[in-house]
């Protein structure tokens, strides 16, 4: 029996771990990279032990210094949640060989399913469909686009050794095929240090559907049916459910006997997800759908499947890896309800969703009946180093309606101040018309991006109502105030400037206390009376009347910004910082790193002469590549950063020569 468990993980998943096994009565222990001292995982488990540096490199993915902690604390099982080590097979053995017990599927499954092409061969032979396409050995450029042409356009190009939908291309002609394949090699490289790829035929109307599966060391092997994740953006999933919209309940058992038939063909003991790509182009049939490949692992999304079959998946797999056998059999298994996931990450959906970073000032989930797995709170981080999901929100109904206006007003009720994320995004989702129908498909959100994507300005009297919180004028009840204010100015004068920025643009604002709870405030383009009826002691909640219509919204300030919760949305506004807008006024003659990241390439020299747009770095930032470019035509005057740097966002990393200069 396992007494005590560590996870070789961080975050929500950690966290998640850890609460089922303090339900089973399991100790647990957690470890922590410097960057994570203060992190949630830390603080829930019974025990915590650093193992080195921010960089999961030196830390999340150090086997010695995790076999280590494990020792030292006594430890006889591993749980390796998802990413960092949860697949890499020499992790497994090594766990092995110190006498501890693996949380997961043996090295042995894991090295089958590891490769695409490997695994797509070896599903082949077991008479799993899979995906039309090459993943034989030949890399060569002539070869693969031969294959690509003998398989028809579009293909899609992926790394065998690929994962979060990276080193993947879809490829529309032959023209484009060295292009895409050079930059699939690419991305690999960095991503898996292994650019060999495999070319697919690319199915129209995709749909992603997956099945959960179990098994245990005696043999068994159940499904615990189905997961549709075809919301999704660049390959990645977005928003997550189960049952799969639509699914016709002979394609369910013929998926479902596909998936028990992969697993045991490698005889697999644990939790894992078969994937499967779907051909939607006239609706779901039994004969439209192909293995993909097999995540040897807990998935980020199991919550959708725990709430419909009523299981916890995490304490299936601690008593899977004690030697129990499976908790139940097929017959007894069923679907009840409908199951969303939505995954909250700290990205702007208007810009592109560029990750960002930052401190959750402010940080409240709903209450009610939805659930919400988080691995931060308030005050914690959001850095550079890790993912930057911050919660998974996720909601059962009796119909996938109910559960969709569940999640809906769930994502609408959820504060957080500090940093931007994609929550209204996620919500616009939920009410898209297409995806609402159950018209769905991994398409769904590029084609109807500009409507999911559109910001929302904030209505005249909610900036009015910002500019007066920020103002710091308005004495919070019980004597404290909002913020530190002199009660001469209080009773004095009764006005003040602010400035804030909204979208990218200062504009200044005049406060002015007109009577008792009766402000005005006027500047750019508005003005707006109201009166002010009430605000909590923690200056959070505020009643006001303004156009004549009594208003309530939740207000957050930090030294940076202001942000106002409103009917279902947030409405961030930045105090400006007097540095970092000059800084960045200077574009014009720079090119400036948009988020922390590393540096990758470097791709010009002083004295190159480049037009507008030509690629200049490439920075690595949140696992993501991005590409900065030449602001204008103009000569290089310096370069500020060499491969390899570390830098913050803001920071200039490449100079032009200004105009006089270069002439
Ligand atoms: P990764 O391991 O990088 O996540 P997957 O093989 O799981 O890559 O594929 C990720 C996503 O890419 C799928 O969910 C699907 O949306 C899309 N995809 C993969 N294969 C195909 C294909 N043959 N045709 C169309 N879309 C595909």
């Amino acid at each position: 029996m396992i007494t005590k468990i560590l996870i070789a993980n961080r975050g929500e998943i950690a966290c998640r771990v850890i609460r089922t096994a303090r339900m089973m009565g399991i100790a647990t222990v957690a470890v922590y990279s410097e960057a994570d001292r203060n992190a949630l995982h830390v603080e829930m488990a019974d025990e915590a032990v650093l193992i080195g540096p921010a960089q999961a490199s030196e830390s999340y993915l150090k086997v010695d210094a995790i076999l280590d902690a494990a020792k030292r604390t006594g430890a006889d099982a591993i749980h390796p949640g998802y990413g960092f080590l949860s697949e890499n097979p020499d992790f497994v053995e090594k766990v092995e060989r110190a006498g501890l017990i693996f949380i997961g599927p043996s090295a042995k499954a894991i090295r089958a399913m590891g490769l695409k092409d490997a695994a797509k061969a070896l599903m082949e032979k077991a008479n799993v469909p899979v995906v039309p396409g090459y993943h034989g050995e030949a890399q060569e450029l002539v070869v693969l686009a031969g294959k690509a042409n003998e398989i028809g356009f579009p293909v899609l190009i992926k790394a065998r050794a690929g994962g979060g939908g990276k080193g993947m291309r879809k490829v529309d002609n032959q023209a484009d095929f060295p292009a895409a394949l050079s930059s699939a090699r690419r991305e690999a490289k960095a991503s898996f240090g292994d650019d060999r790829v495999l070319v697919e035929k690319y199915v129209t109307t995709p749909r992603h559907i997956e099945i959960q599966v179990f098994g245990d060391s005696h043999g068994n092997v159940v499904h615990l049916f189905e997961r549709d994740c075809s919301a999704q953006r660049r390959h990645q999933k977005v928003i997550e459910e189960a049952p799969a919209p639509g699914m016709p309940a002979e394609m369910r058992a013929a998926m479902g006997a596909a998936a028990v038939q992969a697993a045991k063909a490698i005889s697999y003991c644990g939790a894992g997800t078969v994937e499967f790509i779907v051909d939607a182009s006239e609706g779901l049939n039994p004969d439209r759908f192909w293995f993909m490949e097999m995540n040897t692992r807990l998935q980020v999304e199991h919550p959708v499947t725990e709430l419909i079959t009523g299981l916890d998946l995490v304490e299936w797999q601690i008593r899977v890896a004690s030697g129990e056998a499976l908790p139940m059999r097929q017959e007894e298994l069923a679907i009840n309800g409908h199951a969303v996931e939505a995954r909250i990450y700290a990205e702007d959906a208007g810009k592109g969703f560029l990750p960002a970073v930052g401190r959750l000032a402010h940080l409240a989930f709903p209450n009610g009946d939805i659930r919400v797995d988080a691995g931060v709170r308030e005050g914690d981080e959001i850095t550079p180093f890790y993912d930057p999901m911050i919660a998974k929100v996720i909601a059962h109904g009796k119909t996938r309606a109910e559960a969709l206006s569940k999640l809906a007003g769930a994502l609408g009720r959820t504060e957080i101040a500090g940093t931007v994320t994609n929550t209204a995004f996620l919500a616009k989702l939920c009410r898209d018309a297409d995806f609402a129908a159950g018209r769905l498909d991994t398409g769904l959100i590029e084609r109807n991006l500009a409507s999911l994507t559109e910001a929302e300005p904030a209505p005249d009297h909610i900036v009015a109502l910002a500019a007066l919180a920020a103002s710091g004028m308005v004495p919070a009840p019980g004597g404290g105030a909002v913020s530190a204010i002199g009660p001469f100015e209080i009773w004095g004068a009764p006005r003040r400037r602010v400035v804030l920025e909204i979208d990218g643009a200062e504009h200044a604002f005049q406060v002015e206390r007109l009577g008792a709870d009766h402000w005005r405030v006027s500047g750019a383009g508005l003005a707006v009376d109201m009166d002010l009826e009430a605000v909590s002691a923690r200056g959070h909640d505020w009643a006001f009347r303004a156009d004549g219509v009594a208003r309530r919204c939740r207000v957050a300030q930090s030294e940076r910004s202001v942000a106002v919760f409103y009917e279902g949305l947030t409405h961030l506004l930045s105090k400006p910082q007097g540095k970092r807008s000059d800084d960045l006024a200077a574009g014009g003659d720079q090119v400036i790193s948009a988020m922390p990241g590393i540096v990758k390439h470097v791709l010009v020299e002083a004295g190159a002469s480049v037009k507008s747009g030509d690629a200049m770095v490439i920075m690595e930032a949140m696992k993501m590549e991005m590409t900065l470019s030449a602001p204008r035509d103009g000569v290089v005057a310096e370069v500020l950063v060499a491969v390899g740097a570390q830098v913050t966002d803001g920071v200039s990393l490449v100079t032009l020569q200004v105009e006089a200069e270069a002439a």
